[in-house]
């Protein structure tokens, strides 16, 4: 059952704004089975984004079940365009920067292992909820807990592994809806001088792009630096770095440790500075930031009903999670999409949820007739580009589905 929290899931206050409110919908990784919704209508939960005008947390506040979400998990990350070599690059640096052989590394939600996989001559031990990833990550030699990670469970590691020289999260704490029982579970997890690296996506690309397609019932907080430090703080830990990548967007990768063991580089106070210079502090800047996602969608609208007038095929490309919430947002469907393209095996032949948009492989699609492509994958948008040359070469074009809605 859905449960809707009243307090901001950071500092506790009850001075929460909802900013934007992307309507009803289905969990975005729902794909369904052509028909499925006429005998099991699609469950839908409000998508309502918060803002907290004590600590500047934007969150959701309706925090659909961990289990409906994360214990089947469609998202491989080892499957996924350069997730690997990210990963690998990841895994280089910290063991350079922070490992001796034979030290204790943990990850919280490691997926298939793509990255503890890639470290050589340390422990490695990976807290993975979905059942249907933790025994890939095992065949790579990962050991793997198949639980949701928990302060209960970080304390049950220490006594049987002993403590972590490094804990990481990659794209998996902002998805955990209690961040005082991840606080105290990283305060039970690391040894003295060790060091937690957590890397999310960053409220500044929603800003920047309105990229609003992150906002999903998967990920209950976004992340600016800020309200993270102040967070930290109060548990005795401290953010000391951090680095921005260009990786789903942009994703930011924070540092911390105890509070005190590490030397904590200028450019972190620097950074908060700049967000609240940015105006992220108060709610003013979450309200423009509606009005432009609801222009954009409105656009995006606007432009689709015209070419669809024109007797134009429109389609669309990647059936990503993140192409899910502007779609059902703006209200398009299979009446004006005919199909989206996937190369995922896994995905082809379902339909995305709510829009019923079949998904088909991309042989399939080069034998449809299609004059545009609505770019669901956009992150993906060179890579894409270059694998339709002949789609684009016939005159095809494609359509940026956020911001500006650029045709190219
Ligand atoms: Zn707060």
């Amino acid at each position: 059952m859905l449960t809707h929290n009243k307090q901001c899931r950071m500092c506790g206050s009850q001075k929460l704004t909802m900013f934007l409110d992307l309507g009803d919908q289905p969990p975005a990784n729902r794909n369904v089975k052509p028909g499925e919704w006429l005998k099991n209508p699609e469950p839908m939960y409000p998508l309502k984004t918060y803002f907290c005008r004590d600590c500047g947390l934007a969150q959701l506040l309706d925090v659909v079940p961990k289990e409906e979400l994360f214990r089947h998990y469609p998202f491989i990350s080892s499957g996924v365009g350069n997730t690997p070599k990210h990963f690998q690059e990841y895994a280089q640096e910290i063991q350079k920067d922070f490992l001796k052989p034979g030290e204790l590394v943990v990850e919280v939600g490691g997926n298939d292992g793509v990255l503890l996989s890639e470290l050589k001559g340390v422990k490695t031990l990976n807290v993975e909820p979905a059942l249907n990833i933790a025994p890939l990550a095992e065949k790579r030699g990962v050991p793997t807990i198949a639980e949701f990670f928990s302060g209960k469970l970080a304390k049950a590691i220490v006594k049987k592994y002993g403590k972590a020289a490094v804990v990481l999260g990659n794209n998996s704490i902002p998805h955990i809806d209690n961040q005082i029982d991840v606080m105290k579970g990283f305060k039970a997890l690391l040894k003295g001088d060790g060091v937690g690296v957590i890397q999310a996506h960053y409220l500044g690309y929603i800003f920047d792009t309105l990229g609003y397609g992150d906002i999903y019932h998967e990920h209950l907080s976004y992340y600016a630096l800020r309200p993270l430090v102040r967070f930290y703080k109060k548990f005795g830990l401290e953010i000391f770095d951090y680095q921005m990548l260009p990786f789903q967007g942009v994703s930011i990768r924070i540092y911390f440790g105890h509070a005190g063991k590490h030397k904590v580089q200028p450019k972190v106070a620097a950074l908060a500075k700049e967000e609240l210079d940015k105006g992220w502090g108060s709610i003013g800047a979450y309200r423009s930031l509606a009005r432009a996602v609801s222009q954009s969608r409105d656009k995006l609208v606007a432009i689709l009903t015209k070419l669809k007038k024109q007797g134009k095929h429109i389609a669309a490309y990647g059936a990503a999670a993140k192409g899910v919430p502007i779609l059902n947002y703006a209200g398009i469907t299979d009446k004006l999409v005919d199909f989206c393209v996937d190369g995922l095996p896994d995905k082809q032949g379902l339909c995305m949820p709510q829009s019923h948009i079949p998904i088909i492989s991309p042989e399939e699609a080069r034998t449809r007739p299609v004059d545009y492509y609505l770019l669901l994958a956009w992150n993906f948008r060179e890579h894409i580009a270059e694998k339709e040359s002949a789609f684009v070469s016939r005159g095809g074009k494609f359509i940026m589905p956020i911001g500006e809605i650029e045709i190219f």
